[in-house]
Parts: structure tokens; C-alpha cells; sequence
């Protein structure tokens, strides 16, 4: 019988925290959900409330906080361009004073962190496919560095931990992940294409759509997160996860546009400002350490995930609230 952990999920209801408070009160555990709700509803772990081994609670992370546990899976954090934007400064605040804040409780009570970093941190890439040990190109003032910085800046203070204060740490690098649960107005390219498919409008291609990224689905994604926390503590990344099947914006679309049966356009529509070319993950690492690799092939995520957008109301979502 394993151990019965008290687990903190911050971010926990988001798209993959709640997935993975879900996975965490199935596996028997005490967990803690703590979500400010700045790009998330309730409605994505109401279906947790009622039982016994989960509490769901409101509070930023910018914002000490003194609890008890066991681990900690840091996940708070806007993840879409179009929400990490929204307010830039607001983003860094929380990458940089939440890991702080987690870090100094985890030091307290001995506890072990997980961080939830990104495929960002490696910017718009010259080593392709990216592996760990690559450093990066980040543009330090642009548009999108307000998250990738904020990352970056968090895996610095998560290492300082480590070495000053015995922090038991993971770094888990996170490359584009989909599925069930994601915002519909998110602004991501799986929700931007699947929605405007089901509602026959064009699909909008930023630049060429010749830039590529390899995506992840969310199962595959929580199983390699999960086995990073409980693995062996001389291992503690930072490791990629994420799918190495690399496809063009293109691609994707066309296959949204068949999966659908929709009678969208595509339409090309400016480049953002540094958008990375390509991205995709080595996963040699995650597949030695932890003996993980994807399972769920792009075709058969996106089917799941259309059928997930099909069944929700748009109108019961909203833009993310502005949040100062
Ligand atoms: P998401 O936006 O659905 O989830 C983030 C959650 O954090 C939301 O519930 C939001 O309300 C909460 N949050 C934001 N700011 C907060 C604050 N100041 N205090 C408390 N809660 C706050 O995004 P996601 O895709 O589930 O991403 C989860 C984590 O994984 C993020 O840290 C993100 O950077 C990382 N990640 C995700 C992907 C991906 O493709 N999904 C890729 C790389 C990294
Ligand atoms: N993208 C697009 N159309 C959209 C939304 C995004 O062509 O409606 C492109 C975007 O420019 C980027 C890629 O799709 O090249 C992935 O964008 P997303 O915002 O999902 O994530 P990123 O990996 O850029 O953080």
C-alpha cells in the first residue's frame, strides 16, 4: 500500500492541474487545489468537491502562504500566450514571488517541489530538437519574456534552494501540451483551430504556418509528471516532457479541418512578435530516467479533445478576469 501523501497542486485548477488533482485524489492522497481562478473556472474541479480527500482553495501566489504538506506541484502560472500577456507584469510576479513563496514553505516543512517549467525557456531555438543541456535564445524584452523569464528565473531560485537549503526539487520542462479542459478562448492553436472549426469559422494562421511544435496530450503529459515527483531524488531534471512528433501549424490545421468534417478557410494572419520557428523536445532523459514516453498519437488526442469542445457552452466562459 503506498504512502498517503498531503500534496499541494497550486494552479490546481487549471487545464493540466486539474488533471492532475484528479489523478492525485484517485491514487488516495490528500491533496490541496490553490488556484487564484485567473484563467480557470471551478467547474474544472467541482466534481472533486465532495470528496473527502480534497480541498479547493482561493488564493494567489504572489501572496505568502503557510501550509502543511508533503509536496508541492507548482503549476500557477497564465500558460497561453494571450493570458500571460494580458498582464506581463502581473505573469512575472507570479513565476518569481510564487516559486519563492513555495520554496520557503517547502524549506519549512521539508517538503519536495515540483516546478512546472517550459519549452519557452529554450526561446526561439538554434539546437533543434532541444535538449536539456541547451541553454536558449530568449529575447529578454519582448513581448513573450514576461513568461519565458519569469521560467527561467524560477528554475534559478528552485537550483539556489537546492544547493543553499537541501530543497528536495524537480524540474520538469513542459513542451505544448492539449486536451479535454483547455480554456475554448485560450488563444492556444489546438483551441483556437478546433473552435473556429466547429463553428465553420476560418481557421487563422499566424505567419506561413510553416513554424512547427510538437504536441503532448494531456494523459501522456500528467503520467511523465507524476513519475518526475516520485522519482529517484538523484535525478532531479530538469527533464523535457512532451511529444516528439514535430508538426507544422499547417499540418494541424488541415488535420482539425478533417477531423472536424469542417468547411473552414484557412487565413494567414501576421506572425506575434518572436514566435519560435520550431520546437520539439528530446526526450532521451525522461525516457532513462523515468522510463516515460508519449503513448497518444496527435490524430487521437484531437479527437478526444474536439469531442470535449463539442460538449461544453462557450457562453459559460470568459475571458481571464483583469487581475492587478
Ligand atoms: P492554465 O492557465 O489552465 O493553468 C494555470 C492555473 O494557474 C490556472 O488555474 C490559473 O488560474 C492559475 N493561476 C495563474 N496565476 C495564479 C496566481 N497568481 N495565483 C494562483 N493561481 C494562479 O494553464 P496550464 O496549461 O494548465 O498550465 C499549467 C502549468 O504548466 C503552468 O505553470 C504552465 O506554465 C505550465 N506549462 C504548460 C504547458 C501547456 O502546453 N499546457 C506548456 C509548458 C508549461
Ligand atoms: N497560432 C496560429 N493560429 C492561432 C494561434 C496560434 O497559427 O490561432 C500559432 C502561433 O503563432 C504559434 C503556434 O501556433 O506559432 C503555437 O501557438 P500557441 O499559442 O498554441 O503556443 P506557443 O507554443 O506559441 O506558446
Amino acid at each position: 500500500m503506498p504512502r498517503i501523501k498531503r500534496i499541494l497542486v497550486t494552479g490546481g485548477a487549471g487545464f493540466l492541474g486539474s488533471h492532475l488533482c484528479e489523478r492525485l485524489v484517485a491514487d488516495g492522497h490528500d491533496v490541496i487545489c490553490l488556484d487564484s481562478f485567473f484563467t480557470s473556472q471551478k467547474s474544472n474541479v467541482s466534481h472533486l468537491l465532495a470528496k473527502p480527500n480534497f480541498e479547493l482553495i482561493r488564493h494567489d501566489v504572489t501572496v505568502p502562504i503557510f501550509l502543511e504538506v508533503d509536496e508541492v506541484y507548482n503549476l500557477a502560472c497564465p500558460a497561453a500566450p494571450g493570458h500571460y500577456q494580458f498582464n506581463p507584469i502581473k505573469t512575472m510576479k507570479t513565476s518569481v514571488l510564487g516559486v519563492i513563496h513555495v520554496l520557503g514553505m517547502a524549506r519549512r516543512c521539508r517538503a519536495k517541489v515540483l516546478q512546472a517549467s517550459t519549452s519557452e525557456v529554450y526561446g526561439d531555438p538554434e539546437v533543434h530538437p532541444q535538449v536539456e543541456t541547451y541553454r536558449g535564445a530568449v529575447n529578454p524584452i519582448g513581448p513573450r519574456a514576461c513568461y519565458d523569464e519569469g521560467k527561467r528565473a524560477a528554475e534559478t531560485l528552485i537550483m539556489d534552494y537546492h544547493r543553499l537549503n537541501r530543497v528536495n526539487i524537480r524540474i520538469v520542462r513542459i513542451f505544448n501540451t492539449y486536451g479535454p479542459r483547455m480554456h475554448p478562448y485560450d488563444g492556444r492553436v489546438v483551441s483556437n483551430f478546433i473552435r473556429q472549426a466547429l463553428a465553420g469559422e476560418d481557421i487563422t494562421i499566424f505567419g506561413d504556418g510553416s513554424q512547427t511544435r510538437s504536441f503532448c496530450y494531456r494523459d501522456d503529459l500528467i503520467e511523465g509528471i507524476i513519475r518526475m515527483m516520485n522519482g529517484p531524488d538523484e535525478f532531479i531534471g530538469p527533464v523535457n516532457l512532451g511529444n516528439p512528433g514535430e508538426f507544422t501549424i499547417r499540418e494541424l490545421a488541415e488535420l482539425v479541418i478533417e477531423l472536424t468534417g469542417s468547411k473552414s478557410k484557412l487565413v494567414y494572419k501576421p506572425l506575434p512578435a518572436d514566435d519560435p520557428t520550431r520546437r520539439r523536445p528530446d526526450i532521451t532523459l525522461a525516457k532513462q530516467h523515468l522510463g516515460w514516453e508519449p503513448k497518444v498519437k496527435l490524430r487521437e488526442g484531437l479527437i478526444e479533445t474536439i469531442k470535449y469542445f463539442k460538449s461544453v457552452r462557450l457562453e459559460d466562459f470568459r475571458a481571464p478576469t483583469p487581475n492587478y
